[in-house]
């Protein structure tokens, strides 16, 4: 075990992310943190000094400015920045922190479902401000943040192709909104893609064995109904795995 996962706070649709300002729809409500800024300062460090990788999750721009002070000095003092310490959810964030994250050179660990899952009530919750660095995958990614993309299972449902699809078009399975919600920010295909298998392996430290199709890493792929990188982004939607292949052997084919 070489890695440690610490809550910074809690979720946006129970307004438990907390923020720097109030919930656009109660006022007064800006969530909450789940440790105080010095515990969290004080377990992180002690974590990072023993060699521990440092994922924290935060979802609201106050947890974020925390957790991205926390990760920069912590690794500063400790001498740790190899470690590739993680921001889990980077989800809304100033766009100052998001800077600041990316100049760090800092993991985003974020799932593009959740974007698509939030986006009928986000704008709601956050005002249109601060939904500037909210989901901002392109923005983390042009500012230097390394991106790992994922699903957030069992918060969401794992399906890599329902990930490839939201990361690409910021829209739901029916194409609502036209055009994508803060299009902006989507990625693109092959942006997607690596993020989904480069970026997770380079986050776990695995990029010597997984992510690429390589001579002399695992042979871990499947074989899709669909071109993820020339196809259009809709075909996912419908698109099947036609068989899986784990470190070399096969462990499903789809019937016919
Ligand atoms: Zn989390």
């Amino acid at each position: 075990m070489r890695s440690v996962k610490f809550l910074a706070d809690g979720a946006l649709g129970s307004r438990g992310a907390a923020l720097h300002e109030d919930y656009s729809d109660e006022p007064g409500q800006r969530g909450l943190l789940l440790l105080s800024p010095e515990e969290l300062e004080v377990r992180a460090r002690a974590f990072m000094a023993r060699g521990f990788q440092v994922c924290i999750h935060a979802i609201g721009d106050r947890a974020n400015t925390l957790v991205v002070d926390v990760l920069l000095q912590g690794a500063e003092r400790t001498g740790t920045q190899a470690l590739r310490h993680r921001v889990e959810h980077a989800q809304i964030l100033r766009l100052e922190d998001i800077r600041r994250l990316g100049a760090a050179g800092l993991v985003a660990s974020v799932q593009p479902t959740h974007a698509t899952s939030d986006m009928p009530w986000a704008q709601t919750r956050l005002g249109r401000e601060r939904l500037k660095g909210a989901y901002a995958w392109r923005t983390l990614k042009d500012a230097g943040a390394h991106l790992a993309l994922g699903s957030d299972f069992p918060i969401e449902n794992p399906d890599v192709l329902a990930g490839l699809y939201a990361a690409r078009t910021r829209q739901d399975a029916k194409g609502w909104p036209e055009g994508g919600w803060y299009p902006e920010e989507r990625l693109s295909a092959a942006e997607a893609l690596e993020g989904f298998t480069v970026g997770p392996a380079w986050a776990s430290f695995e990029e010597a064995r997984r992510g690429r199709l390589k001579p002399g890493l695992d042979a871990d792929f499947v074989a899709l109904s669909e071109d993820p990188l020339e196809g259009p982004a809709s075909a996912l939607v419908d698109a099947r795995v036609l068989a899986t292949v784990v470190a070399g052997a096969e462990v499903f084919r789809a019937d016919g």
